[in-house]
């Protein structure tokens, strides 16, 4: 029974309630647990679309990554039922605001004795349950953001250059936000969703796996090594570019935390040169890029765009949304900022191609993202349990590449360390020599990291809302 009343999952929502309740009777805590009870409430519905617990490490990117406006937007693309449940708390919140007075002095006044076994009970069940359900989560975000205070210095890396032979002059690596391959008409599908990405001469791989269903875990695991699943995030392609004589760059329309705290923020640390714009416009990177461009020192420019995030459709600053389909707002704005993505990526390829110099360009995406049927519309909700939340796409264009070639293999996204020491001409201490990501030879296995860090097949995750599915109920009426 005490069991069920503490550790029932949804009892949770209960005894939080009751355990904010009780503290409530207390004047001087009361404030503070008010406001923490609304803050909780609003959060819970984008805490819950993370993953299966209250609070994950992607909530709180959520918090740093987007100011007041983006998370009232964020909401958007939220499943109706978890905003209604998030309305509820807000509502049995305010509720226990505005009579916690009366009820205090009617229940309690005169049963002191009651009181305070209440709140010792209620004390007892909530932080047990706490502990159990915040615990790993908490400890985990303590871990991944720790960095923001301690290490004023980034470590040093491990790398030691054996040998090297520049293949190219110009690098760009350009980090895609929440795409999927299946939604780019150069993967197949049937709309027109990524036309210049579609005729451009490129080697493409067919199924891609990003190690992770999240941009704070994945995009360090795609630009540094892990050992056993272990990142070592100071032995990064930026340092190896460096190392390999390259004058380095880092251009990020990702925000504050691209900049100051986030695991990509870490690695884009060991850049030499740095820019962060603080409107999630990748359009505004435009200028900066073209004039990085045209220095004349040999150099890797690593990209970071805000793509597809949620909310895309505020990710469009003006950008014309030509899909008006049946499946919804979100979806209509999510097909739209690949043909922003479409764009931004031709533009740089151009810029590239009118420079003398020789250049090879690489783009993938972070991660996918799932999608779920809720009121006749596709809203999104992130699942780590389904395959569509890591089938991203791959492809690299070089001036001497002059066919489009899809590689029909799977192929994980641990392997990129030692895609970087090949492409940049380095053999080192660390890597795979010659290491050729285009081998006809699949990944078996491909593993991904979840929130806790532990490491899992990709073949065991199930299959979600395909881009196929989303086209049949397009065309269906
Ligand atoms: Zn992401």
């Amino acid at each position: 029974m005490i069991q069920y009343i503490c550790f029932g999952r949804p009892t949770f929502i209960v005894s939080a309630t009751f355990f904010f309740f009780i503290l409530s009777l207390f004047n001087t805590s009361r404030f503070c647990l008010n406001l923490i009870s609304l803050l909780f409430a609003f959060v819970f519905p984008a805490a819950k679309v993370f993953g299966s617990g209250v609070v994950q490490p992607a909530a709180l990117d959520v918090l740093l990554t987007t100011n007041v406006t983006e998370a009232v937007g964020f909401h958007e693309v939220l499943p109706s039922y978890l905003l209604l449940q998030g309305l509820f708390l807000v509502i049995v919140f305010v509720l226990v605001l505005v009579f916690n007075k009366k009820l205090s002095v009617r229940l309690f006044d005169n049963r002191l004795t009651l009181r305070y076994p209440l709140i010792a009970l209620s004390l007892i069940c909530v932080s047990v349950y706490g502990y159990k359900a915040f615990a790993p989560r908490i400890i985990e975000m303590i871990e991944a953001y720790s960095f923001i205070l301690e290490e004023e210095k980034p470590k040093e890396t491990d790398f030691k250059i054996i040998s090297k032979v520049h293949k190219y002059d110009n690098y760009v690596v350009i980090i895609g936000e929440s795409m999927r391959a299946d939604f780019m008409s150069a993967y197949g599908f049937p709309l027109e969703t990524t036309p210049s990405i579609s005729k451009m001469n490129k080697h493409l791989i067919s199924r891609f796996i990003s190690p992770a269903p999240n941009t704070t875990l994945s995009v360090p695991r795609f630009l540094s090594l892990s050992v056993d699943g272990k990142l070592q995030d100071h032995n990064n392609a930026v340092n190896l570019a460096k190392l390999a004589g390259f004058d380095t760059y880092w251009i990020s329309s990702q925000g504050f935390s691209g900049e100051s705290c986030s695991p990509a923020g870490r690695v884009a640390r060991y850049a030499d040169h740095k820019t962060f714009v603080p409107i999630q416009n990748d359009f505004v990177l435009l200028p900066t890029i073209e004039k990085t461009l045209q220095d004349s020192h040999n150099k890797v420019v690593f990209i970071h765009i805000v793509g597809s995030h949620e909310n895309p459709c505020s990710k469009l600053y003006g950008y014309p949304n030509n899909y008006k389909y049946n499946t919804g707002k979100v979806m209509n704005c999510y097909l739209a900022t690949y043909n922003k993505t479409d764009e931004f990526v031709e533009k740089v390829v151009n810029m590239l191609k009118t420079n003398s110099k020789s250049y090879s360009l690489v783009y993938f995406a972070d991660h996918g993202l799932n999608f779920v049927e809720s009121s006749g519309e596709y809203k999104i909700f992130r699942d780590p349990e389904i395959k569509q939340s890591y089938n991203v796409p791959f492809f690299v264009v070089a001036s001497d590449i002059r066919e489009n070639r899809e590689y029909d293999v799977t192929r994980s996204a641990f392997n990129m360390i030692d895609f970087y020491a090949s492409w940049f001409g380095v053999k080192t201490n660390l890597t795979k020599d010659d290491y050729d990501i285009f081998n006809e030879e699949s990944d078996s296995d491909p593993k991904i990291v979840y929130y806790d860090f532990t490491l899992t097949p990709y073949n065991e995750k199930k299959d979600g809302v395909k881009a196929s599915d989303v086209y049949n109920k397009m065309t269906s009426n």
